[in-house]
């Protein structure tokens, strides 16, 4: 029985967790969960299954759970995360959070030899060295629950890591991979949100349609397998049933292939090295399916990949302040305060005054990620 502590779980990752658990009570116990605002999802997991503590982000709100639900002990803000993610009893910490706030509750876990299955990508982007360092100091596992890097990490099963060549990427190239870069001017949130292949949080989603997401996993997949930039590469391919591949010495490729489902990476984190059955999951038909695509990527229809390279190739806080412009240009553009484009366009005002500092500490990477909010914010004004 593996006991979980469970970041973010009212988000769509959170929730698709849940389902994994649900299904398999004889495999996995949910001792502690976080959410954020959201308090009648908050209270439908409550009622289903039975954890010890459940952070939220506001003194409110826990005070009002606790009198609803007087056997839970509630906590709040990022104090919180942290209890949620340090819980004595779990061995599992699920990071499902959105953005750099799950960074100091992951440190505190992977301090504690936890296994970390990490589906917040912000975190490994913006502290990637440290979080990696401590990992492996702590000798805690970090397992991948974004499908990229599931699909590269169960490629390198039973492998010599040593004899990898590089790591392929596949793309779906999000809501507006059918418009050209002129088409992009006056998109609106409505459109971004709706993505073909998966229904994502809406941050994701818009990651996605600016293929930032892919950027980001680029950075993760070189911070996870400790590759170099010049050997991970991206590929569209617009189905999402490849979810990546490994290139070997030998010129071997190896590859996952599935119906598009979170659910298979998550429950493959939490059930590694065993495999466990999903219920209603959609088995995949290769010969209805028939045909499957793939293109190159133009890096100048998709400017933010660039970016997200480039930071990557300078490291240091330039990939935080990066994120963080990132973070703060998608809330802004979620709010109808910014355009599309504008997205792209700020990162890289961001990216171009930034002062980089090499190996930086936690206090600074937090510093540089609130500042940079602000410099965003400023922009905007
Ligand atoms: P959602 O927006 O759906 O969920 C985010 C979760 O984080 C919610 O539980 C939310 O709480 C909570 N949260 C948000 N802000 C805060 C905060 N300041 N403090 C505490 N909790 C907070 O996001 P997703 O599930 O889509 O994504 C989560 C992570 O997983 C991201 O890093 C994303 O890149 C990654 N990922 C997601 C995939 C997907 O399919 N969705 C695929 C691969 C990776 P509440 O809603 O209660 O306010
Ligand atoms: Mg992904």
């Amino acid at each position: 029985m593996k006991k979980i502590s469970l970041l973010g779980a009212t988000g769509s990752i959170g929730l698709q967790t849940i389902d994994i658990l649900e299904q398999h009570p004889e495999a996995f116990q949910l001792v502690a969960f976080s959410s954020g605002r959201n308090m009648d999802v908050t209270r439908s997991i409550l009622t289903k299954l039975t954890p010890e503590l459940v952070s939220v982000i506001s003194a409110e709100d826990a005070q009002t759970l606790q009198a609803e639900f007087p056997h839970v002990t509630f906590t709040y803000g990022n104090e919180g995360l942290v209890e949620v993610a340090t819980h004595p009893a779990s061995t599992v910490l699920v990071n499902a959070v959105l953005g750099s706030v799950g960074l100091e509750s992951t440190l505190a876990a992977i301090r504690m030899g936890k296994t970390i299955a990490i589906a917040n990508k912000e975190t490994l982007v913006t502290a990637g060295h440290l979080v990696m360092a401590e990992a492996k100091k702590y000798n805690a596992p970090i397992l991948p629950v974004d499908s990229e890097h599931s699909a590269l990490f169960q490629s390198m099963n039973g492998e010599n890591t040593k004899r990898i060549e590089r790591l392929i990427l596949t793309a779906s190239g999000g809501s507006f991979r059918d418009k050209t870069r002129d088409e992009l001017v006056g998109v609106t949130v409505k459109d971004a949100l709706n993505h073909p292949n998966w229904s994502m949080g809406a941050k994701i989603t818009i990651d996605s349609a600016t293929m930032m997401n892919k950027g980001l996993e680029v950075i993760e997949a070189h911070v996870l397998f400790d590759m170099p930039y010049d050997k991970v590469d991206v590929l569209l391919h617009r189905e999402s049933i490849i979810h990546s591949m490994v290139e070997y010495s030998d010129t071997s490729v190896m590859a996952q292939l599935g119906s598009p489902d979170m659910r298979v990476p998550i429950q493959y984190a939490l059930s590694y090295p065993d495999r466990l059955p999903i219920q209603h999951a959609q088995r995949l038909n290769l010969a209805q399916i028939g045909q499957l695509h793939f293109e190159e990527v133009n890096f100048e229809r998709y400017k933010a990949l660039q970016l997200a390279y480039d930071a990557g190739r300078a490291g240091g806080t330039m990939l935080t302040a990066m994120n963080a412009a990132n973070e703060a240009a998608v809330a802004l553009f979620l709010n109808e305060q910014i355009t599309f484009l504008q997205i792209e366009e700020l990162i890289e005002r961001v990216m171009h005054t930034h002062n980089n500092v090499q190996l930086p500490d936690l206090a600074t990477i937090l510093a540089v990620d609130s500042e940079t909010r602000k410099i965003v914010q400023g922009m905007v004004k």
